[in-house]
């Protein structure tokens, strides 16, 4: 993978880029249109990059949650706007795929994605300043309602969460999770390189030679080896049900989506496996690698980003959990699903004059609701 090949050997922030870059293409692909293929698709040959933006101040880790965000109808296409806290790329895309509620949307399940040209973003490039990743300027960007031509939808309105359980969701966690056990095989590495060279004249041995640091290492190798494995048999598996990335999917059609729960797995096991191994290798280098020349800081640095990249591990684990307990249907991505069992604990713990009050504030807000409908 090549994503794992590039942040290994030292250079995470643009396996980041890429990753963003390739599911950026990967959702324009999924409805491609002779449009889109030659204002966005050919010209990748000259260099062009791209990038996602989903995610929302407002929201936070549910990027699949666009509430600063919207469209409108014009004459000859769309006027899109958009607010982002983190973007990679931002400031320095030729363009963005963002995603958005739908122009009259009906709820937040009801979601479209544009195309947007890099001149009609807004971002200040300079002002991103992080922990690690320092050089993927995920920084922020507004799309003030600009108007685009009606080419540059991509999919069906409406077609924002399909896309993105069948192309942003499965490029990204893929790409990603590559990335977070390439930085676990470079810490590896130069841990390797370290402590197979540093010599304690006393008793004459290497710091490799101290079972300790085999242990480290050993344990650093199979987990980082778990994790790979399972990256490559779920990506061989959309592999296998894409026809190797040729099947056209319809709007509403699913193959990679089917391996979501796959797909969740693989990026929370990556991040919590390259966040592990990097302060393991640090342990087994000692004071010298904490010191910057030998560069397993940045490693350390780059790494914490898996675990706090949406979808965040907290959120996935939750998902996965919930998803195996309770059925899929119940993780309720866009908060809409009433439940009922938290109402109904709660209502208990309220005396009479509470249930009078709360029954009253109800029955407010429905006849508010129904005059509001007719
Ligand atoms: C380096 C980097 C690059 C990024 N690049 C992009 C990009 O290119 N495009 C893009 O769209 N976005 C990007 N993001 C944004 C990312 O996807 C998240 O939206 C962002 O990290 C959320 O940050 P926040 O401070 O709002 O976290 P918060 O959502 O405030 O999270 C705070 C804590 O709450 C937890 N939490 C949140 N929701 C739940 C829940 N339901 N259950 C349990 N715990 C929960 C979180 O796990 C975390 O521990 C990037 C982020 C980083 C760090």
């Amino acid at each position: 993978m090549t994503c794992e090949t590039i942040a290994r050997y030292g250079c995470a922030s643009t396996a980041m880029c890429y990753v963003m870059h390739t599911s950026a293409v990967a959702a324009i692909m999924l409805r491609p249109t002779p449009e889109l293929i030659d204002k966005y698709i050919r010209p990748l040959n000259s260099g062009k990059l791209g990038t996602l933006s989903y995610s929302d101040p407002e929201t936070g880790s549910h990027f699949w949650y666009p509430i600063s965000s919207g469209a409108e109808k014009t004459d000859g296409g769309y006027k899109v706007r958009k607010k982002a806290s983190w973007t990679t790329s931002g400031g320095f895309a030729d363009f963005y795929v963002v995603q958005t509620t739908s122009p009259n949307f009906t709820g937040y399940d009801d979601l479209s994605v544009f195309v947007i040209d890099g001149a009609d973003v807004q971002s200040q490039p300079s002002l991103w300043d992080a922990l690690g990743l320092r050089g993927n300027q995920s920084g922020p960007i507004q799309v003030d309602n600009v108007e685009i031509p009606g080419e540059q939808v991509v999919g069906p309105l409406g077609d924002g969460a399909s896309s993105n359980d069948e192309a942003v969701d499965p490029w990204f966690l893929i790409g990603s999770s590559s990335v977070w056990n390439g930085i676990a095989l470079g810490a590896i590495d130069i841990a390797k390189r370290h402590t197979t060279r540093k010599k304690h004249v006393d008793v004459g041995m290497r710091v490799a030679d101290y079972p300790t640091i085999q242990d480290y290492v050993g344990e650093a190798v199979m987990d980082t080896n778990a994790c790979r494995l399972f990256g490559y048999s779920v990506a061989q598996a959309c592999d296998t049900a894409t026809d190797d990335n040729t099947k056209t999917l319809a709007p509403g059609e699913t193959a990679r989506a089917d391996f979501l729960h796959w797909l969740w797995q693989i990026k929370f096991e990556a991040a919590k496996n390259t966040a592990h191994v990097v302060d393991k290798m640090l342990h087994a280098c000692g004071g010298s690698g904490y010191k910057r020349d030998m560069e397993l800081e940045r490693y350390l640095r780059d790494a914490k980003a898996g675990w706090v990249m949406g979808p965040t591990n907290e959120v996935l684990r939750q998902f996965v959990g919930k998803a195996v307990l309770l059925g899929f249907e119940s993780l309720d991505y866009w908060n809409q699903t009433y439940n009922r069992r938290a109402v109904e604990n709660e209502v208990k713990k309220l005396d009479a004059a509470g249930k009078r009050e709360l029954a009253e504030q109800l029955l407010a807000e429905v006849a508010a609701s129904e005059a509001k409908a007719e």
